[in-house]
C-alpha cells in the first residue's frame, strides 16, 4: 500500500531519491512469516520505513542529496539500517536531504526539490525534508533522519510530524555519513509520539563501532509514551526559554506555542521561565563548529576513493582530478562551508574563531545545565516561523541559517529534543511545532512530555 502511495503522489512531492520497491517486499513477505510463525523480530515487524539518504545500505545507492556521491552504492549498511532490518523493518526507500545535511530547505539537495505536503508551495523544512514529506503525506508510517543542528525537529515541525533527536551518543553513527561529527545524530520520526518510541526503541544502544557512542542503557521510551498517553503532568516542572521567544517570531506560532504552554499547564505541569542568556551565541558558535567539522570531514571526498571522478584522461595531475571532482561534484553551500572551516581552522586564526567558538558550546551547555537544576524539560517553538516559500532564501544563507535559531543549542550541549505538532497557525494555516528538550540521557522525558501533550 506505501509502495503504491508512493506510486500516486511523489511525482508531485519529490520526497524520494530512490524506491526500493522489490527490496523493500521481499523484507515485508519475511516479516510476514516470521510474524506468522510466532517469532516478529520487533514490535515493527513489517511496517515499513523511508531512510534519509546519509545512511549507507548495500543495496541502493547512497548520495546524501550530492552529486559526488551519484550512483556509489556503499559496501556495508549502517549501523542504524542493520538495526531496522534486523527488527524486520522494510526500508521502502532513501529521502531526499540538502547535500551533506547542510541546509534547512532541502533545496541545497544536487537532485531534486522536495515540497511540503501541506502546501506544494512550501519548503518541507531541511536538511530531512524529503523523510518529513514521506511521513506528512502518508507515503511511509515510519521516517529516519538525522539532525546536526535541527534536521530532525524542524522538518518536523513544518510537516505536522513528530521528530526526535536522541542524546549524542545514543544512536550510532557508523555508517552515517559525517557532516559535522561531535553534533551529527541520527534519530526516529514519526506521525505519533508511540510510533516514534517504538522506532527509538530499535535504533538506540551503544556500539563499539562508533568511538562517541555511550555505553549506557537507554530509557524506556515506550513505557514513558505509553504512561504520556494518560496526560498526566502533575509534578513535572516545564521550562520556557526566555530567549528562545519573542522578537523575529512570527505571531501565529507565538500564539500557537502560548496555547500549548497552556496545555501543558492544564495537564498539570508546573510552567515556569527560565534564562539561557548564552542561547544567543549560539547561532554564531555553531556555525564556526560545523563549518570546522565540515571541511575535515569532506576531505576524504578527493575523486579517488568514491563517486564521481572529473578530468581522468592522462592530462591532469591527480591535484587537478580532485579539483575538477571537487568543483563539480559540490554545491555552492557546502563549499562555502568548507571555505569557512578551512579559514577558521588555519593558523593563526583557530584560537579566534574555533577556539572561541568552543568556549561558547561549553557556555551554552552550562546553561542547559542550570536550567535543568530547576525544571525536568524545557520548552520552546521548534522554528521561529513556519515553513516559507520555496525559492524565498536560497540566495540569502544568513536567512536560512535563522531558521534554526531554536534547535541548534540542543546540538552544541549534545542533549536529547523532540518536536511535536502544535496546531496549525493562524497566520497562514501551516504546522507549528512544539520543541521539548531534555537533559542528556533523559530522553524517556521528552516522550511523556510529548505524548501527553499531542
Ligand atoms: N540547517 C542546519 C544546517 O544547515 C542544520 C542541518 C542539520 O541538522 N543537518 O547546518
Amino acid at each position: 500500500a506505501h509502495l503504491d502511495r508512493i506510486a500516486e503522489i511523489d511525482d508531485q512531492l519529490g520526497a524520494f531519491l530512490h524506491i526500493s520497491g522489490a527490496e523493500a517486499l521481499v523484507a515485508a513477505k519475511a516479516a510476514d512469516d516470521a510474524i506468522a510463525a510466532g517469532e516478529a523480530p520487533s514490535p515493527l515487524a513489517g511496517v515499513p520505513i523511508a531512510l534519509k539518504d546519509v545512511f549507507t545500505t548495500v543495496d541502493a545507492p547512497t548520495t546524501c542529496g550530492s552529486k559526488i556521491l551519484e550512483g556509489w552504492v556503499p559496501p556495508y549498511d549502517a549501523a542504524v539500517t542493520e538495526r531496522l532490518r534486523a527488527a524486520g523493518i522494510p526500508i521502502l526507500g532513501k529521502t531526499n536531504m540538502d547535500e551533506f545535511a547542510m541546509g534547512s530547505s532541502t533545496e541545497n539537495s544536487a537532485y531534486q526539490v522536495t515540497r511540503n505536503p501541506w502546501n506544494t508551495d512550501k519548503i518541507p523544512g531541511g536538511s530531512g525534508g524529503g523523510s518529513a514529506a514521506a511521513l506528512a503525506s502518508y507515503q511511509a508510517p515510519l521516517a529516519i533522519g538525522t539532525d546536526t543542528g535541527g534536521s530532525i525537529r524542524q522538518p518536523a515541525a513544518v510537516t505536522a510530524t513528530v521528530g526526535v533527536k536522541p542524546t549524542y551518543g545514543t544512536v550510532s553513527r557508523y555508517g552515517l555519513v559525517a557532516c559535522a561529527s561531535s553534533l551529527d545524530q541520527g534519530g526516529p520520526c514519526g506521525r505519533t509520539v508511540l510510533d516514534t518510541a517504538l522506532l527509538h526503541a530499535v535504533i538506540a544502544g551503544h556500539d563499539k563501532r562508533d568511538s562517541t557512542s555511550i555505553d549506557a542503557p537507554v530509557p524506556d521510551v515506550v513505557a514513558a509514551a505509553e504512561f504520556g498517553a494518560q496526560q498526566d503532568l502533575s509534578g513535572v516542572r516545564i521550562g520556557v526559554v526566555t530567549e528562545l521567544q519573542g522578537e523575529g517570531y512570527q505571531a501565529g506560532v507565538l500564539d500557537s506555542f502560548r496555547a500549548a504552554l497552556q496545555v501543558l499547564t492544564d495537564r498539570g505541569a508546573e510552567v515556569v521561565e527560565v534564562s539561557c542568556p548564552h542561547f544567543t551565541y549560539a547561532l554564531g558558535a555553531y556555525y564556526l563548529i560545523l563549518p570546522s567539522e565540515v571541511s575535515s570531514n569532506l576531505a576524504r571526498f578527493d575523486a579517488m576513493r568514491y563517486g564521481l571522478r572529473v578530468g581522468d584522461d592522462g592530462t591532469h595531475s591527480a591535484e587537478e582530478v580532485m579539483a575538477l571532482t571537487r568543483d563539480q561534484g559540490f554545491g555552492p553551500e557546502v563549499k562555502r562551508r568548507i571555505m569557512i572551516g578551512t579559514y577558521a581552522l588555519s593558523s593563526g586564526y583557530y584560537d579566534a574563531y574555533y577556539g572561541q567558538a568552543q568556549k561558547v558550546r561549553t557556555l551554552i551547555a552550562r546553561d542547559f545545565a542550570d536550567a535543568f537544576e530547576k525544571v525536568d524539560v524545557l520548552v520552546s517553538p521548534t522554528t521561529p516561523t513556519t515553513a516559507f516559500d520555496l525559492g524565498e532564501k536560497v540566495d540569502d544563507p544568513l536567512a536560512m541559517y535563522l531558521f534554526d535559531l531554536c534547535t541548534l543549542p540542543v546540538n552544541l550541549a549534545g542533549i536529547g529534543a523532540m518536536s511535536v505538532p502544535s496546531g496549525l497557525s493562524a497566520d497562514d494555516g501551516m504546522p507549528v511545532g512544539l520543541q521539548i528538550m531534555a537533559p542528556a540521557l533523559a530522553d524517556d522525558r521528552l516522550y511523556r512530555v510529548g505524548a501527553a501533550y499531542e
